[in-house]
């Protein structure tokens, strides 16, 4: 199918872009990468009137350090994170999360701040930015506000912000190198979204973990911290063990969703398959 017609502008400046966003057009929509918006389009699952594209905002390309926080501009593509030279267990997450996101031509050409928009529940970058307490930075006319990633995601596809307002940048949390991260996901077909994923972040003191957060895609509506995950894995000693019995802590708590692409119980038995595997062998000292 093809989308139902609407109107296109491109702003030069990010001024330009919230005067557009506030100038009482219906139903106007921020486009960045088009990598989930168009497909919604082109199956009139999405009718926006105008486009208000942001290619052009150059400022929000940009990866900038500043002090203990890493803030990825709205427009930074997923191969800049997966090329990313940025050292220790937060590189090494980025670089891990980027390369399930997708085939290469999608990683091209989204967004990281177009995935947190877009707000699907098995987004690596939702996930991430939940396990890591990002802030999530917005700017319309009316000023800017800082939205922590524990409020920023409502439901599937909805998220706390208002439709006038631009993603512009997201605070991520430089980890020290105590840290352990990493990631697991299964999907049917290698680029599709995860049935189910796991994002691990423990820190490891003297063989003892002493702090933890695990994310969960794919059981709930909007990205899961798994309470019970990090209960168990707190004060015990980092190894499989430990693992697997946050991983069963975190079977018994979540309530997935059935759907066609797998049940309830399916879900379970992937989060008890992936927990450990997110954060053992493969994970990032
Ligand atoms: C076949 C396929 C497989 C995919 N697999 C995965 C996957 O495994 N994991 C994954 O995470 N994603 C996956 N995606 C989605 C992909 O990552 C998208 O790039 C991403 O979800 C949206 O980024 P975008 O820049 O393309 O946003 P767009 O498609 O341009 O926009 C998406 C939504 O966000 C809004 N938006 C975009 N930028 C902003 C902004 N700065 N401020 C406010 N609103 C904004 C738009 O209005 C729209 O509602 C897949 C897509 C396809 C087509």
């Amino acid at each position: 199918m093809k989308p139902s017609s609407f109107d296109y502008v491109r702003p030069n400046t990010l001024q330009e872009a919230l005067e557009l966003l506030a100038d009482g057009t219906e139903d106007s929509k921020v486009i960045s990468g088009g990598q989930s918006l168009v497909p919604m389009m082109n199956f009139r699952l999405a009718r926006p009137a105008r486009l208000v594209d942001i290619g052009r905002l150059s400022e929000l390309e940009v990866i900038r350090t500043v002090d203990d926080r890493v803030h990825v501009g709205a427009r930074v593509r997923h191969v800049q994170l997966q090329n990313t030279p940025l050292g220790g267990p937060l590189g090494s997450l980025l670089r891990r999360s980027a390369a399930l996101v997708g085939h290469l031509p999608i990683r091209t050409r989204g967004t990281f701040g177009g995935s947190l928009a877009h707000s699907d529940a098995a987004s690596e970058w939702c996930l991430l930015t939940r396990l890591l307490d990002a802030e999530i930075t917005v700017r319309s006319i009316r000023g800017e506000r800082v939205i922590p990633a524990a409020e920023f995601f409502v439901s599937v596809f909805t998220t706390a912000m208002e439709p006038d307002e631009l993603l512009t940048s997201v605070a991520l949390p430089v980890l020290p190198d105590d840290h352990r991260t990493g990631i697991a996901e299964f999907a049917r077909r290698a680029g599709d979204f995860a049935i189910v994923a796991v994002l691990g972040d423990v820190t490891v003191s003297d063989g003892t973990v002493t702090a933890a957060r695990i994310a969960i895609g794919g059981v709930d509506d909007k990205p899961f911290r798994s309470a019970a995950a990090e209960k168990a894995l707190l004060g015990g000693t980092f190894g499989l063990d430990l693992l697997q019995s946050a991983a069963e802590a975190a079977a018994d708590e979540v309530d997935p969703p059935s759907d066609a692409h797998g049940d309830a119980v399916y879900r379970r038995d992937l989060v008890r398959a992936l927990l450990p595997r997110a954060l053992a062998a493969g994970a990032a000292a």
